[in-house]
C-alpha cells in the first residue's frame, strides 16, 4: 500500500520548522520515518502533511558544552554508537543504540524518533535516563528543558505538545566513580524489539552507593523508575547478595503485560535477571574496570 495525499515540507531551520508546525493543522514530524512511514502505511495514525526534519543542521550531531553532551534530535543510532565522546564517557548508550534493529534502520532512524514514539520497548530511554538526561523542546517563542524520564506519558504517549520540537538531548557528564549499563532481552539478534531491559546506574564514593538509578524498559506502559529498588541501594557498601535483594525489588516495580513476545510471569523473570546483571557491570564500570561491550544475555 502506497502513501498518498500528503504534502511534504523540508525547512532549513528550527524556526521554520516551527512555523509550518504552528500553521499546518494536521502536520507530523518526519525524522527518519522508521515508525511513522509504517504506522501511516498500515492507517495506525493520519498525516496531512509531514514536516521533514533532514536538512535542519541544528539538529545534527554531537557536542561537548561544558559539563553537559548534547545530541540533536537527529542524531542515528549509527552515529550515537560510533561517537568518541558517547563510547568514553556513556558506553551504556553507545551500547544501546549498536543493539537497535539493523544496520539499515541504523543509518535512517534518530534519537529524537526513539524517544518521541514513546513505544515502551525503545533501547534509547533507559540507559538515557539512568544518566540524568534532559530533553530541550521548543516552539515558536519559548523552549523547556525537562529530565527526560518526565517526557514520556503512556504508551506512544509524551509531553511534547502539537507545536513543539524536541531539539536535543542533554546528558550532564558523570561524575568520576560512575558506571551506567543496559541490559535487554530479545528473541532474535537483529530487528527485534526488547522483550524486557533494564539500564544500571552506580555513583561511588567512600566505597559506598551514592547515588543509585534503576530503569526498567518494556515492562510498563512507560519506563519505569525503579525507586524502591534504588533506595534500597543507597548509602550501602556493594555486594553481591545486596545486588540479589535489589533485583528481587525490582521485579516488584514492573507492570509487564503478556503478549506475543513473552508472557507477564518471563518479563517479571527477566527483570530479575536484567536487573542484576546491569547492577554488576555498572559497578565494574565504576570501577574502571570494562569498556564497550555487546549487549545480549
Ligand atoms: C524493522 C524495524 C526494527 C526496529 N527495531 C527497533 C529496535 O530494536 N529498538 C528500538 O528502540 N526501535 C526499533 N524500531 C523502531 C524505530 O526504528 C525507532 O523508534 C526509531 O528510533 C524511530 O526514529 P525515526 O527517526 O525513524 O522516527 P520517525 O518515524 O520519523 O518518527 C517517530 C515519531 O516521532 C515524531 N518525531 C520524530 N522526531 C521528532 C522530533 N525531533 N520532535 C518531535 N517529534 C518527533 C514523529 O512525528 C513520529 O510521531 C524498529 C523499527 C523497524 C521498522
Amino acid at each position: 500500500m502506497y502513501i498518498t495525499g500528503i504534502r511534504v515540507h523540508s525547512p532549513q531551520t528550527v524556526a521554520e520548522a516551527l512555523e509550518l508546525l504552528a500553521d499546518l493543522k494536521n502536520a507530523r514530524i518526519l525524522a527518519g520515518g522508521t515508525d511513522i512511514l509504517v504506522d501511516l502505511k498500515q492507517g495506525l495514525t493520519k498525516a496531512g502533511d509531514l514536516i521533514s526534519l533532514k536538512n535542519i543542521q541544528e539538529l545534527k550531531g554531537i557536542e561537548k558544552k561544558g559539563k553537559t553532551i548534547r545530541i540533536g534530535a537527529f542524531t542515528t543510532p549509527q552515529e550515537i554508537h560510533s561517537n568518541s565522546l558517547i563510547r568514553q564517557h556513556f558506553p551504556a548508550l553507545a551500547e544501546a543504540a549498536r543493539s537497535m534493529a539493523s544496520a539499515q534502520i541504523r543509518t535512517l532512524a534518530t534519537i529524537g524518533g526513539n524517544i518521541t514514539s514513546a513505544v515502551p520497548s525503545a533501547d534509547l530511554p533507559p540507559s538515557l535516563i539512568a544518566a540524568d538526561a534532559t530533553a530541550e523542546l521548543r516552539r515558536a517563542e519559548s523552549t523547556r528543558e525537562i529530565p527526560l524520564f518526565e517526557f514520556f506519558a503512556g504508551p506512544r504517549e509524551t509531553v511534547c505538545r502539537k507545536e513543539e520540537l524536541l531539539v536535543s538531548v542533554r546528558i550532564p557528564l558523570p561524575p568520576p566513580y560512575t558506571g551506567i549499563s543496559y541490559k535487554k532481552f530479545t528473541l532474535r539478534e537483529a530487528n527485534a524489539l526488547a522483550v524486557a531491559s533494564a539500564a544500571s546506574r552506580l555513583t561511588l564514593k567512600n566505597n559506598k552507593m551514592e547515588k543509585v538509578t534503576v530503569v526498567l524498559g518494556a515492562v510498563a506502559p512507560t519506563p519505569v523508575l525503579a525507586k524502591k529498588t534504588a533506595g534500597f541501594l543507597q548509602g550501602k557498601t556493594t555486594s553481591q547478595n545486596l545486588f540479589e535483594e535489589a533485583a528481587a525489588l525490582a521485579v516488584e516495580e514492573g507492570k509487564p503485560i503478556s503478549d506475543i513476545r513473552g508472557s507477564a510471569w518471563f518479563r517479571k523473570e527477566l527483570i530479575r535477571v536484567l536487573t542484576l546483571r546491569s547492577l554488576a557491570e555498572a559497578l565494574e564500570r565504576a570501577l574502571g574496570k570494562t569498556g564497550e561491550k555487546k549487549n545480549s544475555l
